[in-house]
Formats: C-alpha cells, sequence, structure tokens
C-alpha cells in the first residue's frame, strides 16, 4: 500500500495510535486470564519476506497483536516470578504511551519539557535513596549501562588523580586495581569489559552465606583502586556491608561504586533499609528504575557524588550544539535518548514517598509470605528475606528446582526460573511487580505445591 500523505498526515498516526494504546489496553485487561508464558507455536507468520507492498498500520497492528501479544511474557501480570522484571505503574504506563506520540528527545533544545521532569526525577531519587546533596546523575537504557558509564568515570578519576593527563586512555596508563565481592553481578564484568578494565584481574573478596563481601578479608587499598559493591543480591537480596567499605575506602583513597540495580530501592522503607545503612557514604551508584520502581523498560540510573568527574569523562561538546547549555549527554554514554526520566517522574509523582515506600513494603511482605510457604512445604531457605528475592533447594529425594519451575511454568499459573546458590540448585523467586496481589503469591504456592506434590506421587 502507498501510504496516502495527501490529506492529513498526522491523521494518520493518530489514528493508529489509537489502535494500538486501545489493543495494549485490551491485553492488560485479559492478562489474569492468561497462561503467564509466552505461546510461541505462531510466532513463525511473523517472519517473511519483506513485502515489496505495504501494509496497512492497522493490518499491522492486528498482525502485532494476533501473533505478539499472546507471543509475549506476561511480565505485566502479578504472576510473573522471573528474574527481576517488574511491571509498569499505571501512571508510567500511560505516561509512556503518551510520550511516544511527543517522541521527544531527551535533551534542552528538543525536549524542554522533558528534560525537566528527568532532572527533576533525578533529584527525587537521590532524595528518596538518601544520597548526599551535591549529587547529580543521568538516564541511562539499564544498569549495564550506567555502571558502564560510572566505571568509566571511576577509571578516568583514580588516574586523574595519579597524574595521568584525562584523554590519553589506558595505553600506556598506570595501572588499577578492581576489587569485587565474589557475587559480583555478571553485567558488571560486561561494564568493566567495555571500560577497558578487564574483568580477569579482579580481586575477588569472599562472601558469607548471605552473599556479603566479608570485610575482614579485603586487600589492602590504595589511590588507585575501584571497589565494586552490591547492593541486593540476585538469588538472596542480602547487600555488602556498606558502613565499614565506606571506611575502609575513605581511609586508602579508593573509589566505592554500588551496583544497586534493583536492591537500592531497599532504601525506601524500613523493612528493608536496615541492609543497606552506610550506602550513601560511596562515591557512585546505579539503581534501575525499569525493576523494582515499575517504570517501563528501559530506565536505568547513574548517580555520583562527583558529578565533575563524571562531566570530565562522559562529556564530549560539537560545533552545532550551544556551548553553554549543559545537557544530560554530558553525564550519559548516549546522545540521543528517550524520555526515560519523564516516565519514572510520572511514577514518583504519582506513588508519592508513601507510595513508593508502599510498593517496596508490600513487595518485601509478599517475599516473606512466599518464604514462609515454601519452608512449611519443606523446601530449604538458605538466607534471611532481606529485600524481595527468595532462594529455594528443594528437599532431597523429590522434584529438582528446574523440574518445579518448568512444572510451574508449564501450569501457566505462575513464572519463575532455576538458578543455582553457593552450589546448591533451586530456583529464585523475585516479587518485583506493583501488581502482584495476596491472590496471586497464593496461585505461586499452590502451583509450587502441586509440582511437588506430583514428584512425590511420581516417586511412589
Ligand atoms: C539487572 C541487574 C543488572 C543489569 O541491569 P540492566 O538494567 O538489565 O542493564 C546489574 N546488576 C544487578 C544486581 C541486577 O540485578
Amino acid at each position: 500500500m502507498k501510504m496516502d500523505i495527501a490529506s492529513d498526515p498526522l491523521a494518520l498516526q493518530s489514528a493508529a495510535y489509537r489502535d494500538g494504546a486501545g489493543r495494549g489496553a485490551a491485553y492488560l485487561d485479559g492478562l489474569s486470564a492468561r497462561k503467564v508464558a509466552a505461546t510461541t507455536t505462531q510466532l513463525r507468520s511473523l517472519d517473511r519476506p519483506l513485502p515489496d507492498t505495504g501494509m496497512s498500520a492497522d493490518a499491522v497492528l492486528a498482525l502485532m497483536d494476533e501473533v505478539g501479544a499472546p507471543g509475549s511474557v506476561a511480565t505485566a501480570a502479578g504472576r510473573y516470578f522471573g528474574y527481576v522484571v517488574g511491571g509498569a505503574l499505571p501512571a508510567a504506563s500511560g505516561a509512556r504511551a503518551m510520550l511516544s506520540a511527543w517522541d521527544q528527545i531527551a535533551d534542552r533544545p528538543t525536549g524542554p519539557s522533558v528534560l525537566v521532569m528527568e532532572e527533576v526525577a533525578l533529584r527525587w531519587v537521590a532524595d528518596l535513596l538518601g544520597l548526599p546533596g551535591g549529587t547529580e546523575g543521568v538516564f541511562t537504557t539499564g544498569a549495564t549501562m550506567a555502571n558502564l558509564a560510572l566505571l568509566a568515570t571511576a577509571r578516568d578519576e583514580l588516574l586523574a588523580r595519579a597524574g595521568w593527563p584525562r584523554g590519553r586512555g589506558l595505553i600506556g596508563a598506570p595501572s588499577l586495581r578492581i576489587v569485587a565481592g565474589a557475587e559480583i553481578h555478571a553485567t558488571v564484568l560486561k561494564s568493566l569489559r567495555l571500560a577497558g578494565l578487564g574483568s580477569e584481574a579482579i580481586e575477588r573478596v569472599p562472601v558469607d552465606d548471605q552473599g556479603r563481601m566479608v570485610v575482614d578479608a579485603l586487600p589492602r587499598l590504595d589511590v588507585r583502586t575501584l571497589v565494586l559493591a552490591q547492593a541486593g543480591n540476585v538469588c538472596t537480596g542480602a547487600s555488602d556491608p556498606f558502613a565499614p567499605l565506606v571506611a575502609a575506602c575513605r581511609e586508602a583513597g579508593a573509589w566505592l561504586h554500588v551496583d544497586g540495580a534493583f536492591g537500592l530501592w531497599g532504601r525506601a522503607a524500613p523493612a528493608t533499609a536496615h541492609g543497606l545503612v552506610g550506602v550513601e557514604g560511596a562515591d557512585s551508584w546505579v539503581v534501575d528504575a525499569h525493576k523494582w520502581l515499575n517504570v517501563p523498560y528501559d530506565s536505568g540510573i547513574a548517580l555520583t557524588r562527583h558529578p565533575e568527574a563524571m562531566r570530565a569523562t562522559m562529556a564530549m561538546g560539537a560545533s552545532y550544539l550551544p556551548p553553554t547549555a549543559p545537557s544530560p549527554a554530558d553525564l550519559a554514554p548516549e546522545f540521543s535518548r528517550a524520555a526515560r526520566g519523564a516516565e519514572c517522574w510520572a511514577a514518583l509523582l504519582s506513588l508519592g514517598r508513601e507510595g513508593v515506600a508502599d510498593l517496596v513494603a508490600r513487595c518485601h511482605g509478599h517475599a516473606c509470605h512466599i518464604a514462609d510457604g515454601l519452608r512449611e512445604m519443606g523446601f530449604i531457605l538458605p538466607h534471611r528475606v532481606w529485600l524481595n528475592q527468595v532462594f529455594a533447594i528443594p528437599p532431597k529425594g523429590g522434584r529438582t528446582g528446574a523440574e518445579i519451575a518448568a512444572a510451574v511454568q508449564a501450569s501457566g499459573e505462575a513464572w519463575f526460573g532455576p538458578a543455582s546458590w553457593q552450589g546448591q540448585d533451586g530456583f529464585r523467586i523475585s516479587v518485583s511487580n506493583w501488581a502482584t496481589t495476596e491472590r496471586d503469591v497464593e496461585r505461586l504456592l499452590l502451583a509450587v505445591k502441586a509440582a511437588a506434590l506430583a514428584s512425590a506421587r511420581h516417586q511412589r
């Protein structure tokens, strides 16, 4: 079809936009009745030769809806407990829809209103997390890019302090040391490699039975050391002991970076904040908006108390850009950026301080309830419920964690995946969706029980 743009081109966009939004709303309305897992049998119909003659927007959206919607994983539903995914808060989801019509690039000349929302959202986030005054940051595509931006910043700053001029890069530079807990997230290793620091030479610090760095086992730190700590272990939810880490890093002049992709939100509620005391003393922090805060994908945040160092690493300047106007691109790895900050602003404005605390506390409460239910069924939980993560080891002689996860996935009642923790196989449950209800938790526990009982019968 040749597009007819003669009369009113934007009326075509507006009609398609309404169609897409309407189909999205119908999708959400049907989610509690469908299987959580994707139905993938029809996906081949999406794979076709690029047509010579294109289809109408209606026909494209109808095909996407008919095949793509069932082929999606129902992560928006409250019965999805895989990874640490989260859902999307109503205000954030609605904001995403509206923003897709605005299609702004989040910078001053191209998106003044979304940029203000982004700046305000960053201020609110720093405040909610209890980070020090003077903290600045930027929205990125996720924690991986936020970690990359801050690792590059720390790298350049430590080298500059050692007298190595900025801009010279790593070739011939004095060597830096990387110290990290044995439970460092795999994506941080990737960010380290992207930052030219490599992931082979890390000095690994042993962790305790919860996954927290053992501070007494820290190697000697110095002014060329970058220490990588974690807020929120993906299996146990436990965080590194920040207060002694901060003290050790301050004394040695090392840079302390905290990957708190989901865990830093634990600062927002009293029931989860106790494990995160002292984290405000670090040099830089990463947190995702798209995980526990329930902002749509993708949305990460990089924050530091050394914004001038971050700007020195990330700013670029170009002849056609206003020379004085500060830009988020001076801190971000990306240049053209979506209006992620506006979605986060909408989420936070709709929640308020109490709403964020309630979201975190509610997920934590569900996780505690799930942990109790699993223990009653005979599962072994090797950790306290610090935040929203639960790792369970099945009782001996029954189905394995992978078998139970597969059976629950197949039931359609809930979704979580197998995992292993300190050499023991089991499964992992994350409660990170605002939409998860008590009823969803009951359905999850019943599905696990059915999977475990089926195995007991099978054994006899
Ligand atoms: C998810 C996660 C990451 C990576 O975050 P992305 O937003 O997916 O890039 C890093 N660290 C931890 C602890 C995580 O849970």
